[in-house]
């Protein structure tokens, strides 16, 4: 199966270029890719596959790829949405929709799924198992597609997942991984407190939602400093605290705005509850009424030491001139859905190399400026491809 694989991504280089070109000028942001979907349906259109359209909460593709034979069954995943940017790369097919811009490679992940999903229907006779490709719309927004798609049922047959992302941090050519909790988890929360205003010069005939608002943001770092194992990591930022109001004026409430991240389940529970606790604190000792609404949102990624194991060793024995090195990629603090997906199956998310070839320091993803190196995009198509080969061929 690899033998006829490889050849044809080979031979196919140039339609995904095509495809990611097109893609990144028609950019639309998340739960809003109407055209991309018809654009990526229309694809499988004429292919002998099953294809769900509108899958989970948006506009997600699902296609079915059956083999010849029963067997495993093995998802990849490649999402579609872009960002609320304005492009400026200069590109000779950068965004057509003023302010939407493909800045986070998805429109790469998207063209070389396409294809290697195509070679793969034209291999159908050649493997046992199925194979489901997850075309996910709103990677960026929260609350995201993953967890509607997987919360639809569609995947519940999926024995292991795989999806992989597009990172300018190495060049073309490197395929990266990384085993256990590998991208960060992230909640957010809103606090009003309410005091009563009053007079700059009578606090006593007041009470000041501000002092006790300073004294919320300093204790809420103390939970990463004094609450957590120092081998864990934790990050709370207060982004917003609408103290503005005038010299001599005890303001009536305060809203503060924050954001968390963490690198595993049990660090994001244990700040949560020491909020609240802090929170119930602040009540008791300043005589103000908290008001605390705390969201979990995109969980950590966990990748599956095993899959990931298995992946690594696929792509290692490879012996690819496309694929030159495997790495291991360092954790990343940013955040995504396909962490959903890991929750519930085993599976690994790995990087693909994507630096632009003669710059020394690239534009990391959501940069108005982020481009890739198109060469990495028959490197995903070839290093997805030889662990689906592997894999339907070695785990029965
Ligand atoms: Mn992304």
């Amino acid at each position: 199966m690899k033998d006829q694989l490889m050849p044809m991504l080979e031979e196919r280089k140039d339609e995904i270029i095509e495809i990611r070109r097109y893609l990144h000028e028609h950019p639309e942001i998340s739960f809003k890719e109407e055209s991309t979907a018809n654009f990526i349906a229309s694809f499988y259109k004429e292919k002998d596959v099953e294809i769900e359209r509108n899958v989970g909460n948006g506009y997600g593709i699902v296609v079915t790829i059956k083999g010849e034979k029963p067997g495993k069954t093995i998802a990849l995943r490649a999402d579609f949405d872009a960002l609320p940017i304005k492009e400026e790369t200069g590109l000779p097919f950068q965004s057509k929709n003023e302010g939407v811009m493909h800045a986070c490679g998805h429109d790469g992940h998207t063209a070389y799924l396409m294809v290697l999903a195509d070679c793969l229907i034209q291999l159908k006779s050649s493997f046992s198992g199925t194979i489901k490709i997850i075309h996910q719309h709103a990677e960026e927004t929260p609350p995201g597609g993953a967890k509607s798609i997987m919360d639809s049922g569609v995947l519940d047959d999926v024995d292991h997942i795989f999806g992989v992302h597009l990172f300018p941090t190495e060049p073309a050519g490197t395929v990266g991984y990384h085993t256990g909790y590998s991208m960060a988890g992230r909640s957010n929360f809103d606090l009003g407190i309410q005091g009563a205003g009053g007079h700059g010069s009578s606090p006593h005939m007041a009470n000041d939602p501000i002092v006790a608002a300073a004294h919320f943001i300093t204790a809420v770092q103390t939970i990463v400093s004094r609450r957590l194992n120092p081998f864990d990591t934790g990050v709370i930022t207060i982004g917003s605290f609408d103290g503005k109001g005038s010299r001599n004026v005890i303001k009536d409430r305060v809203e503060l705005e924050g954001d968390v991240r963490y690198m595993s389940n049990e660090v994001r529970d244990i700040i949560e509850s020491e909020m609240h606790r802090i929170v119930k604190g602040i009540e008791e000792e300043f005589g103000v009424k908290c008001e605390l609404t705390y969201e979990n949102d995109y969980p950590p990624l966990y990748n599956h030491p095993e899959t990931t194991d298995f992946v690594k060793t696929s792509l290692e024995n490879m012996n690819d001139p496309d694929v030159e090195q495997i790495i291991e990629f360092p954790k990343f603090s940013g955040s995504e859905d396909f962490a959903y997906y890991l929750e519930k199956i085993p599976g690994t998310f790995f990087y693909i190399g994507a630096k632009p070839k003669g710059v020394e320091k690239a534009y990391f993803n959501h940069h108005p400026k982020f481009d890739i190196d198109e060469a990495a995009l028959l490197v995903a198509a070839k290093a997805v491809g030889q662990v689906v080969c592997n894999y339907l061929e070695s785990i029965k």
